[in-house]
């Protein structure tokens, strides 16, 4: 039988028409049938203010004309994935700590995703190329489950996965980076906190969110429940044009997390991602915010401002 967040995921909307419907939006919009189509979670759909071109949540996930805007800075492989591919799906950066794009699908298509042009085709469905590679590694301490989004994976195959990652001795630590919870809370289940539970690697779990309209009270108290089993949740965010760049829905939305003990981790300036030009916020902007955030915010709750330049061996910290 199918879990509930499963069939939540199915009523995702993925035809613009019943979205623009919902929000009573009145706009030319793109074909459905894109490359990177709309993939929206219901709960954060009825987020929308309605009528509202410009709602910070209707902005992530609207396919919008100007994604054919064309820049030679904006490539389809901006962090440099593909060179630090190890095996189909791993990649290998960072010292001590690996990354397993355990699958290609989401809970939501975020416009922005750094990741929409990656070639995620592999006829292997196990991770058997994967696990050997990091049996094989001894100097990797840390794992993380990332994609798409791992929580896209069924527990049976997320149990499977772990309890291999666990048995190699030298690991320590698993973390889940994941946005699937913002869409649908639902998703942390007792089955999946079952298998956090039992799990021996110390967990992190790292949601990404943008701004406090995604939330409501459901995602903090499924949130709620990961932080009592011990694990630490942070949370990432990207610097986004027209959507969150703005110090006091900064300075809100950082209060707002660390008021539920959940640490503000990254703030990205966004990667330039082919399509994505039009989210630009330019850095001289990010660091008058992280000026202002910094007077405003006890130093925990100031995230730490970050680009990932490709090749560098770890994110560069932008400093201000
Ligand atoms: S949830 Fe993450 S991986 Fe999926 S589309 Fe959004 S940013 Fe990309």
């Amino acid at each position: 039988m199918q879990p509930l967040w499963r069939k939540i995921q199915q009523q995702n909307f993925t035809d613009w028409k019943k979205l623009a419907e919902l929000i009573q939006l009145d706009l030319p919009l793109p074909p459905n049938k894109l490359k990177f189509p709309l993939n929206l979670p219901v709960r954060l759909a009825k987020k929308i203010r309605k009528a509202t071109p410009d709602d910070p949540i209707l902005r992530q996930f609207l396919p919008s004309f100007e994604e054919n805007k064309k820049s030679p800075l904006f490539i389809s492989d901006p962090v440099g994935d593909t060179n630090a591919r190890k095996a189909p799906k791993l990649l290998h950066k960072y010292q001590g700590r690996a990354l397993l794009v355990s699958t290609s699908a989401c809970a939501m298509h975020c416009r922005y995703c750094f990741r929409q042009h990656f070639d995620y085709e592999t006829e292997d469905k196990s991770f058997s190329e994967e696990l050997e590679y990091i049996r094989q590694d001894s100097t990797l301490k840390e794992i993380i489950l990332s994609g798409g989004d791992p929580l896209s994976l069924s527990d049976r195959q997320l149990k499977s996965l772990i309890d291999n990652l666990a048995q190699i001795p030298h690991l320590k630590r698993l973390r889940f980076h994941t946005r699937f919870p913002i869409g649908i809370p639902e998703r942390i289940d007792a089955p999946f906190l079952e298998l956090l539970k039992t799990c021996r690697l110390q967990t992190f779990f790292v949601v990404h969110s943008n701004h406090p309209n995604e939330w409501d009270e459901e995602i903090s108290a499924a949130l709620k429940n990961i932080q009592k089993l011990g694990i630490p949740v942070l949370c990432q965010t990207i610097l986004l044009k027209n959507v969150n760049d703005n110090a006091d829905t900064l300075h809100a939305f950082f209060e707002f997390l660390v008021d539920q003990g959940i640490l503000p981790y990254y703030l990205h300036q966004l990667d330039r991602v082919e399509g994505a030009s039009h989210f630009e916020v330019s850095e001289e902007e990010g660091k008058a915010f992280m000026q202002e955030l910094s007077r405003r915010l006890s130093g925990y709750a100031v995230p730490r401002y970050v680009q990932e330049i490709a090749g560098e061996s770890s994110k560069t910290p932008i400093s201000f």
